[in-house]
């Protein structure tokens, strides 16, 4: 196929240069690096500008076409209307609001689950399932996937509405019975599709994670896997560059809106303020950068977990005596922000990649030399937001706009307030509102994050909750997506919660395939 781009490790030890469709596959290099690009193209400034004028899935299609994707474009384009048609709730996809003269949000929560995992998990299994056909064509592989998912709220639902009744797939998403919320547990249980499963797994999300990394490593299981149900496992994580690849799209996509309503003067930077955990969101627009969207500053925003802040700030990434702190954006909650390797390995290369995520695991911490820390910063800024300012900020953006945003939105928003320099200024919406309604109703009542809810709203299921934010906000600016406010209404599929340990998980993988 001609303009087809092959992936290299960004780890230096696998040199087998995978295509875009083998490497999904794949997921993650043996060796433990990450597959990158190993050209990008360049990107005119009138090419750009022409997308506003498309519907999303053109824009889509478009930019994975030039990123040499190896499929027919015709193949692409009929992924492309499947995966952002009917389901999204606003056809422009993710459309750039302007919340103020000022400030701009570029709102990535309009899919099926109202979060922004869905920008890539719409698409990413049916380029999946279609990389599978393919090799299975060329008779590369002979088996199907399971994807085992170990989930701490968002991307478990995201996934599950993503892979579901896709071919060659099937899907088992795993939640800690103590460690989601309710509407979160009623999203993943009520989850239709011939091919999906869920459990809840009892602990926290450590223990949760542990039973399944441990059982993606036992051998005998794989072995049976493949033996009785010809089933290899992948795991469809945030470091699979088909999750990569849809972010990197919508940042080009918001660049030529942001053109055509005025928002930002042609061929003018836009700086863009983006709420970050394990750093996938954020080094899409990294991509988009080098592929020269006109990009300023990549403005980092951490909650109370600022491990990435401190290291902007320093070089230093150090999580040697660093606590987990929970807070009420749980999606950033984040020590390790696996995609940062991509970054480094762009801004110093692999050998130094291999040093750094080395001393990681034994050291728990790295330095990265002076040349790379001044590349870094001449591209990104750091912050970070306290627990009970993201709250303040939710209440305070909604007095003065009447917009009400989520709070890992308002660790953005007041990232982006505190570092604003004279470039517009595009703030990253990642979760509709009402998927974290519980702390958008202490926001607006003034309860602080860690303090109790009062009495008469103790006991609400997360559906209850969520109308008593619409009556604090008003309905006009308040709906609740139509998904979320039927929860308490829908049949629950999965009931079932297993004990801790990879024993149990395997043996409730083993009963769900016997179902
Ligand atoms: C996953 C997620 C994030 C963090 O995105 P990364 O790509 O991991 O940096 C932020 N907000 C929400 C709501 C998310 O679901």
């Amino acid at each position: 196929m001609r303009n087809e781009t092959h992936y290299l490790d960004t780890r230096g030890l696998d040199n087998t240069r995978p295509t875009y469709s083998s490497a999904i596959v794949t997921g993650i290099a043996p060796g433990g690096g990450l597959y990158v690009p190993e050209k990008l193209p360049k990107l005119l400034l009138e090419e750009i500008y022409a997308l506003s004028s498309w519907p999303y899935w053109r824009r889509a299609a478009a930019i994975f076409s030039l990123l040499g994707v190896d499929m027919d474009a015709t193949r692409i384009d009929a992924l492309m209307r499947q995966a952002y048609g009917a389901q999204w709730d606003d056809e422009r996809i993710a459309p750039v609001v302007e919340v103020r003269p000022d400030m701009h949000v570029l709102e990535l929560w309009h899919g099926p689950t109202s979060a922004f995992k869905d920008m890539a998990l719409q698409c990413l299994p049916l380029f999946f399932s279609e990389s599978i056909e393919i090799l299975q064509e060329r008779g590369l592989a002979q088996d199907d996937y399971l994807i085992l998912v170990a989930t701490s709220g968002d991307t478990g639902k995201a996934a599950l509405e993503g892979f579901a009744d896709r071919d060659h797939t099937g899907i088992v998403v795993f939640y800690p019975a103590d460690g989601v919320s309710d509407i979160q547990r009623k999203q993943m249980i009520t989850q239709h599709g011939e091919n999906v499963g869920v459990f809840g797994v009892q602990g926290n999300f450590d223990d949760c994670q542990s039973a399944v990394k441990e059982a993606f490593a036992d051998q005998e299981f794989a072995a049976w896997l493949h033996d009785t149900h010809a089933l290899k496992l992948s795991s469809a994580n945030s470091i699979n560059w088909g999750r990569l690849l849809p972010q990197i799209v919508y940042y080009v996509s918001a660049y030529a809106d942001m053109v055509a309503s005025g928002g930002v003067k042609p061929g003018a930077p836009m700086d863009v303020c983006v709420p970050t955990g394990n750093f996938g969101n954020i080094l899409g627009a990294y991509y988009a950068r080098l592929m020269g969207v006109p990009i300023g500053r990549l403005i980092c925003a951490s909650n109370e977990n600022n491990v990435l802040a401190d290291f902007i700030a320093t070089g230093l990434y150090d999580i040697s005596a660093r606590d987990f702190v929970t807070t009420p954006s749980p999606s950033m909650d984040i020590l390790i922000s696996s995609n940062l390797e991509r970054l480094l390995y762009h801004l110093a290369g692999p050998e130094k990649v291999r040093e750094w995520m080395g001393q990681l695991a034994s050291e728990k911490r790295f330095q990265i030399d002076r040349e790379t820390f001044a590349a870094l910063r001449e591209i990104f800024v750091g912050d970070w937001v306290s627990n009970d300012d993201a709250l303040a900020t939710v209440k305070r953006i909604f007095d003065e706009t009447g917009y009400l945003m989520d709070p890992h939105t308002a660790v953005a928003w007041e990232v982006a307030e505190r570092t604003r320099d004279q470039n517009p200024v595009l703030v990253v919406s990642t979760a509709h509102w009402a998927k974290f309604g519980t702390d958008v109703f202490r926001a607006l009542r003034g309860i602080a994050y860690d303090a109790p809810l009062p009495e008469d709203s103790a006991d609400l299921t997360g559906v209850e909750m969520l109308a008593r934010v619409q009556a604090l906000a008003g309905d006009t600016c308040a709906c609740v997506p139509k998904a979320l406010a039927e929860l308490d209404t829908a049949q629950e599929r999965f009931a079932s919660v297993v004990e801790a340990g990879r024993e149990s998980v395997e043996a409730a993988v083993r009963s769900w395939l016997a179902r």
